[in-house]
């Protein structure tokens, strides 16, 4: 049956960390909430069923974390990775309130990686879900439903009405009820990097060539919606956090394990058969995302990492198997590269080794651009590999302005009284660019808790 519906006291669009945060935290304050998700519940947790790390201040060791993580280093890094663009009010709410998310986690049954046995490596910084995302997905759903949390799957919330600085209405597809009119919203539906119409307004046909590494039900229409009716946008439309994927990954949903780390051991080529960037020069684990961005920019956005058979034994294991041929002709007559092209670029790369003169030096192709200016080792030992590299977009960078109770800003300098928004949706405020391993996931659960609470208190005042 088809119906309105006005007595329900919060509804939380969306099914991942921060959704799942502020729902449980407004229920936990007394308030009947309903949860509404697109995906179908075997699908259900958004781009947090990716996810497999967090990042938490702590003042003291942990059996997850060693050493300390205080608030204020926490924040100078992140003041120093969005080159001070992060808004000063949400961070310090951010790196305090994420003190307090390792207990809360577990208090809701989700288990954290202990550090004892050194099967990861330790981080100070951040600690690692045991099970990864999927299973803090799982937890938290059965802790919501334990609490008398109304969970509606397949759920698509649409076509929110703002007036007079209220959200009023917002119509459910596929659901028992057609329109809402909740007392308090608290949007949590994430950002638009799986929605390819919006990536092509701002990218072009550039667009055409990423692979959306994550679910596809995060496409922003309800916050597109928003902003049309005069919600203050924050963040950079065009902005993305990009990272190099196996060019063979499925177009949505491949998740982590399609990156390609091992860029340094070999080097990278265009379609013509050219090296663009220094492949030595980000050697540092996780700097492997500077290739996604780099390759949007790149003709047909297609890249291919070339490596011999001593560079594929360097460099981490990958999901797909590489292209192999016994000769870099025939590896390229694979890849659909001129094989004159390729065996130019080759030459001026070995012609430019300069093998290390002293211990601690490293191996260096000089001389030409661009340089190699680490572990440039010659491509020699047969068999060659070639792994195909793509951008794969993780999450857009454009969102709803919002303070620090993360109440939604109205663009003409008011608020939305009843919206809330936590997650990515709001994440552009404390990262309009740059990024930190684990940070999408705090700011998650860090706002999703404030979002609930403060809705709950709006609701009940
Ligand atoms: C491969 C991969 C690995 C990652 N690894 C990490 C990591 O290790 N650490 C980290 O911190 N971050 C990581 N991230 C990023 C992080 O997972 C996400 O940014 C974060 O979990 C987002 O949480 P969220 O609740 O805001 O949104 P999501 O978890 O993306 O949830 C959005 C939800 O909204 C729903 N939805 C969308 N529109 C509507 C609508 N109109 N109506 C109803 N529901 C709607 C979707 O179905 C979805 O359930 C990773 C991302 C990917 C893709």
């Amino acid at each position: 049956m088809r119906r309105q519906c006005t007595d329900i006291d919060v509804l939380v669009i969306g099914g991942g960390a921060a959704a799942l945060a502020a729902a449980i935290e407004a229920r936990r304050i007394g308030c009947s909430v309903l949860l509404a998700e697109r995906a179908p519940c075997h699908l259900r947790g958004g781009n947090t069923r990716h996810a497999r790390n967090l990042r938490l201040a702590h003042l003291a060791p942990t059996p997850f974390s060693p050493g300390a993580y205080p608030p204020a280093t926490f924040w100078s890094e992140l003041q120093r990775a969005t080159q001070n663009t992060a808004d000063p009010l949400l961070g310090q709410r951010l790196v305090e309130g994420s003190l307090a998310i390792a207990d809360w986690l577990q208090g809701a049954g989700v288990p954290l990686q202990p550090i004892a046995g050194h099967r990861l490596p330790e981080s100070q910084r951040t600690v690692f879900l045991l099970g990864g995302g999927k299973t803090l997905v799982q937890r938290l759903y059965a802790h919501a439903k334990h609490l008398g949390i109304e969970i509606r799957y397949e759920t698509e919330v649409t076509d929110p009405l703002l007036t007079g600085g209220r959200l009023l209405e917002v119509c459910c597809r596929k659901a028992e009820y057609k329109q809402l009119r909740p007392r308090a919203v608290i949007a949590c539906c994430g950002g638009a990097q799986a929605n390819r119409a919006w990536l092509a307004r701002h990218w072009g046909e550039a667009a055409d060539g990423f692979i959306n590494r994550g679910s596809p039900w995060v496409t922003g229409e309800f916050l597109a919606a928003l902003l049309e009716q005069g919600a203050q946008a924050v963040g950079d439309p065009r902005g993305a956090y990009l990272v190099a994927v196996d060019g063979r990954s499925p177009a949505d949903d491949g998740g982590i394990v399609t990156r390609i780390r091992g860029i340094p051991e070999g080097i990278v080529v265009d379609q013509e058969g050219r090296r663009r960037e220094d492949e030595g020069g980000d050697t540092a684990s996780t700097r492997y995302a500077l290739w996604g961005r780099r390759l949007a920019d790149w003709p047909r956005q297609i890249g291919y990492l070339l490596l011999d058979a001593r560079g594929l034994r360097a460099a981490p294991p990958a999901l797909y198997p590489p292209i192999s041929a016994a000769t870099l002709g025939e590896l390229a007559i694979q890849l659909g590269i001129d094989p004159e092209a390729l065996r130019l670029t080759l030459d001026a790369y070995h012609a430019a080794i300069r093998p290390p003169r002293a211990p601690g030096d490293d191996w260096q192709a000089l001389g030409l651009l661009p340089p190699k200016t680490r572990r440039a080792y010659p491509l020699v030992e047969p068999p060659f590999h070639a792994y195909p590299l793509r951008p794969g977009i993780t999450f857009t960078a454009q969102g709803l302005a919002v303070g620090p109770d993360t109440r939604v800003r109205l663009a003409n300098g008011g608020v939305v009284e009843n919206l809330f928004a936590a997650g990515m949706i709001m994440a552009p405020n404390l990262i309009p660019q740059g990024y930190l391993s684990g940070l999408a996931l705090t700011i998650g659960l860090v706002f999703g808790r404030i979002a609930g609470s403060e809705a709950a208190r709006y609701v009940r005042c």
